[in-house]
């Protein structure tokens, strides 16, 4: 199953492995950190100037990102909500307070974490964004995947781990299992929306935090939890 997924883990639409990019051991200079962060903001205008797919139509906002630019975990969701899409910031509605709660609880702060969606713009009635946006999404993605160069990734839910990995199991039979490919750390694991629907599900979603926060020390990118 593991040796399946890791197979399948290719979320470039373009025929690049986005995981196959080089991984860097280095601190980078302040030069090299300025001309990351400008960058960046390119990437961040292309995407608010972005209008390849219909969800263009209805937004407020497109939503690119929080957290820091560069970052060692990589949290991506399916899309943006409704608060999402006023504020322009993913993950900050009631879904977002829960994730935030975990985050702090497991010691990841602002400045480890790099928060994203599959999709940048929201979907009418909150639907699942569909495939062919996130084909005319993935580009972005990929290329803010460039920039963040994460190690360790967390999906979550469903709709973000399906087009992740190119994966149609079922969440609830892949959360909370590793998958490694090139050095990078894949841990699927339920959406806190769906944790507000069924709290029995919670302490899943604490288990797989927590093993990302334990992935980030053993892979020495953050401090040990109790140093
Ligand atoms: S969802 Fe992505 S591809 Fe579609 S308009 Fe927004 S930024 Fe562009």
């Amino acid at each position: 199953m593991a040796e399946r997924l890791r197979a399948k883990t290719d979320i470039s639409g373009e025929g690049a492995d986005l995981l196959g990019q080089q991984l860097e051991s280095k601190k980078p200079s302040s030069a090299q950190q300025y001309e990351a962060d400008e960058l960046f903001r390119q990437f961040v205008s292309q995407c608010e100037s972005c209008s390849s797919c219909e969800l263009a139509v209805e937004r407020n906002n497109v939503v690119v990102w929080r957290g820091n630019i560069r970052a060692p975990l990589m949290i991506i969701g399916e899309g943006p909500g409704a608060e999402e899409d006023m504020q322009g910031r993913p993950f900050v509605g009631r879904s977002g307070q829960v994730l935030d709660q975990l985050l702090t609880a497991w010691d990841i702060r602002e400045e480890n974490f790099h928060i994203c969606n599959i999709v940048k713009c929201r979907p009418p009635e909150n639907r699942a964004p569909k495939p062919e946006e996130v084909e005319k999404c993935r580009p972005l993605l990929t290329r803010q995947f460039n920039l963040v160069k994460p190690r360790v990734i967390l999906l979550m839910g469903a709709t973000a781990y399906k087009y992740f990995t190119h994966d149609t199991t079922g969440i609830t039979k892949v959360r909370g299992k590793w998958i490694e490919k090139s050095g990078f750390w894949i841990m699927p694991a339920f959406h806190p929306a769906y944790i507000l629907r069924d709290p029995r599900r919670k302490n899943d979603l604490w288990e797989d935090v927590g093993a990302a926060r334990r992935k980030l020390s053993e892979l020495k990118l953050l401090p040990d939890l109790d140093a």
